[in-house]
């Protein structure tokens, strides 16, 4: 054990959850030798433990180790490297209650939710990349060209710098590594400055079931370690989950090495109500999943267009439900949400709720405050009588906050949710399923549920349109986005 770590659970203390601290490169766990950061939790605003950065030659070695190890990792078969991902599949599922355990310190998410949720997810993402990827399918070979036979090969690209970001911190450590891995190559993956903790508690895991360097992970922040890693000519693609604006920082950085971009940004998910959808199902779906994980989810159903005829019972209902809502109880079975991540955080959403009030044509229904206790939390807000040029509706708060906007007639509400940067997820409720299809088919969104919202499976892909960002997590087209098709094409001689 690194003596950093050692150090780290003696201060962790009376804590009764082991916190590991320590990096992993080139198959070594090691203390990092950067600048020593508190890790917090957002439930209580307590600091958990210190973790030290990585430094600047310790990212250089991790990249390093990461370009050497490719020469090997690229040349095993889906077979062997399917094997390495059940491995770690099953070393997740077996620590998935310490796991969850960190999660939910980290995160400050309730304990059962990270259990039940995302660690189930992290485990099924490992799991289906490991098939996914010894059934891959492609082009005929085949002579397109007389006297010539051509076939495609998808080979790995090399070695990527994977950068998370801190809502769903071992899921998106899962999303990332899982496909980058299947398709052969090697990684450098920085999760969230603040929220290390889970994947560096498997890093110990990792290091036993990886070859060394095949996956190295560093931690510090986007300016640091982040920005190192996306300017370094070694690395050949970056795979960012993140802001827009980390987005756009990351495109000009990868533009001087022309290195591939994979881009999940953020997002502002509008939510269309017909007068004849289902009531019940509307208001619970949007108690649900416009506040799951405080809002802080880019699919988040936050922007509600309610028609007319069901418009003032929705926002009764809705209102009535929102502030039911369970969160900052003693129990952790009892809560139904955590906190936001940083009282930073928690100011912006204040702040951007602030200036929604200050316009005299927004109506709160509920909530609309920083809760009174301990930890970031801030109440489950919703908010009626939204415009569509108001900034509520068209910013990505990533908070717990939800806006009704009032429609007329259907095409208008299409028009609105596509009157957006954002173009990552969206639903349209209906009882009616010929008009559903027809506003799915309008949507300029990654993804459409029709009478619901919010559910992701391993075998479907999940990215973004606009400025969403580009790129697929999850299935099998994340596969082809970790990987290049390759022509090779051999002259016939003169045997036949
Ligand atoms: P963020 O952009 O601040 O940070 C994300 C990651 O990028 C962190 O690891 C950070 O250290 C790193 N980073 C920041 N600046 C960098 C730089 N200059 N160079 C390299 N790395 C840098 O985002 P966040 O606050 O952690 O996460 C919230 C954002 O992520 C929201 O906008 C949300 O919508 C988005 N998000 C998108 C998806 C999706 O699938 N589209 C999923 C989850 C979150």
């Amino acid at each position: 054990m690194a003596t950093q770590e050692k150090r780290t659970r003696k201060m962790a203390g009376a804590h009764p959850t082991p916190l590991f601290t320590a990096l992993l490169i080139d198959g070594e766990l090691v203390g990092g030798l950067g600048v020593v950061e508190p890790i917090l939790n957002p439930a209580t605003g307590e600091v958990l433990t210190h973790i030290a950065e990585a430094s600047s030659e310790q990212v250089e070695s991790a990249i390093l180790a990461a370009h050497r190890a490719f020469a090997g990792w690229s040349r095993t078969t889906p077979q062997q490297r399917a094997d390495r991902l059940l491995a770690i599949a099953d070393a997740v599922e077996k620590n998935a209650d310490l796991l969850a355990r960190l999660e939910s310190l980290n995160c400050g998410k309730p304990l059962h939710l990270a259990r039940q949720d995302d660690l189930s997810a992290t485990v099924d993402v490992f799991r289906f990349f490991a098939g996914a990827v010894r059934c891959q399918t492609g082009q005929l070979s085949g002579e397109y060209l007389p006297g010539y036979t051509s076939m495609v090969r998808r080979d790995p690209i090399g070695v990527v710098a994977s950068i998370a970001p801190w809502n769903y911190p071992i899921m998106m450590a899962a999303w990332k590594i899982a496909p980058a891995l299947a398709a052969g190559n090697t990684l450098v993956f920085k999760p969230s400055e603040h929220t290390p903790l889970s994947i560096l508690a498997l890093a110990p895991m990792l290091a036993e079931l990886l070859p060394p360097g095949v996956l190295n992970i560093v931690c510090g922040g986007g300016e640091g370690v982040g920005s190192h890693l996306v300017s370094h000519p070694k690395v050949r693609m970056v795979s960012l989950t993140g802001d827009i604006v980390t987005g756009q920082k990351i495109l000009q950085a990868a533009a001087k090495s022309v290195k591939r971009t994979h881009l999940e940004l953020g997002g502002k998910a509008p939510v269309i109500v017909c007068n004849d959808a289902d009531l019940q199902a509307v208001v619970e779906g949007v108690r649900s999943y416009g506040y799951y994980n405080a809002g802080q989810d880019c699919t988040a159903a936050c922007r509600i267009y309610a028609q007319a005829g069901i418009h003032d019972k929705l926002v009764a209902d809705l209102g009535a439900a929102v502030s039911s809502l369970r969160f900052a109880g003693k129990r952790d079975a009892d809560n139904e949400i955590g906190p936001l991540i940083s009282t930073r955080q928690r100011d912006r959403v204040a702040s951007f709720v602030e200036r929604a009030l200050g316009q005299p044509h927004i109506e709160r229904i509920t909530g609309a405050a920083v809760h009174s206790g301990a930890g970031f939390y801030y109440q489950p807000t919703l908010l009626a009588g939204c415009r569509q040029s108001d900034e509520i509706v068209q910013r990505e708060v990533f908070g717990p906050v939800v806006t009704v906007t009032r429609f007329d007639e259907l095409s208008q509400a299409v028009d609105w949710a596509n009157d957006s940067e954002y173009g990552l997820a969206s639903s349209v409720w209906t009882q009616n399923l010929d008009k559903a299809m027809q506003v799915a088919a309008r949507l300029q969104y990654g993804c459409t549920w029709i009478n619901s919202h919010f559910m992701l499976v391993s075998e479907m892909p999940h990215g973004g349109l606009k400025r969403s960002g580009y790129g697929k997590d999850l299935s099998s087209d994340s596969l082809q986005d970790y990987s290049v098709v390759r022509h090779i094409m051999a002259r016939h001689g003169q045997h036949l």
